[in-house]
């Protein structure tokens, strides 16, 4: 089997490209503020590029806010949530949702194609995952916005002011959606930050927000690098902190909030462990392995990351997993046939293949499918890792791009040590036959999300959060709401 060549090692990579258009979407060459419904310039008058980062070139120029404009931005929140959004009834609040969600609907063709230029991810999965997950988390809660009642009855809620909201890169859209359906859902108004290198849907979805009429300062979004992140933190007037991040920038965020009365919701990052036993549909879980950490890259913080094989299986589970990884197409994340995209950036991209060196370093064993990379771009191939110690950094430390370490374990006593040995605690897959295993791992991984015979799986309906250095907080569902209201019992 080792030597045998198969049809998808000789034509690795090598596909007729099936390039998605690019004719219907516009981006402008210069994006501003989104504050009240308005595109207001930068007090400092500073810019960024953001970048396409398959081929480099530069897509736009966009808006670096500073503690002024952040302040600009918290008053018209303000002003919008005193004046208009607490004022409103709730069925009005949930029809403008509605409404929004029908607008990006309507846009999901040029949303999906603006996600893949400036983030690098397929277009396969913006078009088929992260658009559709947006509009759905914008439609999930506009349900919810008349029925808080219902959702947390023989209880009193109240809304909680001006919520600023700070998402990372690797789901751009999406994030966004997350944030901002449950909040206004709840009542608030909302200053959204962008990831800096991301920030092109959120400002096209500006564009619909101001479209759909939504009342001008309700939803304020503002672009900029860390900075205008923790100036936005550190404003007085902000009611709660909603981040998506790193667990490095979150426990930042944290200290700065002390004291403040300050609510705060982290979602942040992760190492999760995909769990196969002897009895599992052996190629499903195969799927199921490539789709957890080479979906988007490995940019996911919920990536199975730490895969853990029961003994007898490894070395034919692995050897499926190489031939897998030998038929994915790596390339133009504009071309349908991609499976891999582009790595986010350049910076992210050293800190992946630095991590790649201290596997190789640590003397556990790398395969990579063969085939030349892209010329121009930030690329990495799928890379899996086997003879990984438990202590390994490399099995330990979040990547945060395609590289997966490979360990086998015997019994379930085992496995769910080695799953638990880990600073993060944000999700976790286990794929058996055995319904009773499921609900045995269930209850012991420390995990916010177990996926059991499947990974990756998202509905605006299901919470998702995490333990330990993961954060706290629930983004999703009804606990996602919760998280933007005060419940008086
Ligand atoms: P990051 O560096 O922590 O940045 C996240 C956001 O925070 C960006 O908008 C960033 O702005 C901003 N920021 C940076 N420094 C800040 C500061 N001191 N104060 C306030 N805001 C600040 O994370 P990332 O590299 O973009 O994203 C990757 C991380 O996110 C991974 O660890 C991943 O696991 C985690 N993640 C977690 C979840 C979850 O639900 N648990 C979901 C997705 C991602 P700039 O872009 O300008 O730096
Ligand atoms: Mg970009």
């Amino acid at each position: 089997m080792e030597n045998k060549k198969n049809a998808s090692e000789d034509h690795q990579w090598l596909y007729s490209p099936s390039l998605e258009s690019t004719s219907h979407i516009e981006i402008k060459d210069k994006y501003e503020l989104f504050i009240n419904n308005e595109w207001i310039a930068p007090t400092s008058n500073k810019y960024f590029d953001t970048i396409n980062p398959a081929d480099e070139k530069v897509l736009s120029k966009i808006a670096w806010a500073n503690a002024q404009d952040v302040d600009k931005a918290v008053k018209a929140a303000r002003k919008a949530y005193d004046e208009v959004w607490s004022k409103i009834s709730a069925g009005d609040r949930s029809k403008y949702i509605f409404r929004l969600a029908r607008m990006m609907q309507e846009k999901a063709r040029e949303l999906a194609v603006i996600e893949t230029l400036d983030a690098g991810k397929p277009i396969r999965e913006s078009r088929d995952i992260d658009v559709p997950l947006a509009c759905n988390h914008f439609f999930y809660y506009a349900g919810w916005a008349d029925k808080l009642d219902y959702a947390f009855p023989n209880q009193k809620t109240e809304s909680l002011g001006v919520v600023g909201q700070i998402i990372p890169w690797n789901f751009p859209l999406m994030m966004a959606a997350w944030k901002i359906a449950p909040a206004l859902a709840a009542g608030n108004t909302v200053v959204l930050k962008p990831a800096e290198t991301t920030s092109l849907t959120a400002l096209k979805l500006a564009e619909i927000i101001k479209e759909a009429g939504i009342p001008p300062g309700v939803i304020n979004i503002i672009t900029g690098h860390g900075d205008t992140g923790e100036a936005l933190v550190k404003h007085p007037d902000i009611n709660k902190i909603a981040f998506t991040g790193s667990t490095q920038v979150g426990k930042a965020i944290q200290k700065a909030l002390v004291g403040t009365g300050k609510r705060s919701t982290l979602e942040l990052g992760g190492k999760s462990a995909n769990i196969i036993f002897d009895d599992a549909p052996i190629d499903q879980a195969v799927e199921g392995i490539v789709n957890g950490i080479f979906f988007n890259q490995g940019h996911v913080c919920c990536a199975g990351s730490r895969l853990y094989v029961q003994e007898n299986i490894a070395e034919k589970l692995v050897e499926k997993l190489k031939h897998r990884m030998k038929s994915l197409i790596l390339g133009n994340p504009l071309d349908k046939n991609t499976d891999i995209g582009a790595i986010n950036s350049r910076e992210q991209l050293q800190t992946i293949e630095k991590y790649i060196q201290i596997g190789i370093q640590e003397g556990s064993e790398i395969f990579q499918c063969e085939g030349a990379l892209p010329a121009n771009g930030f690329y990495c191939k799928p890379t899996i890792f086997t003879n990984v110690s438990q202590s390994s950094v490399l099995s330990q430390e979040e990547i945060f791009g395609p590289v997966l370490t490979i360990q086998t374990f015997r019994t379930i006593d085992e496995v769910i040590q080695k799953a638990n040995n880990s600073p993060y605690g944000l999700a976790a897959g286990v794929w058996t036959d055995k319904g009773s295993k499921i609900f045995n791992l269930t209850s012991k991984l420390k995990a916010g999300v177990v996926w059991a015979n499947t990974y990756n799986k998202f509905d605006p309906a299901s919470p998702f959060g995490g333990y330990k250095e993961s954060g706290f907080g629930r983004e999703g569902g009804m606990h996602g709401l919760g998280a933007y209201l005060k419940i008086i019992k």
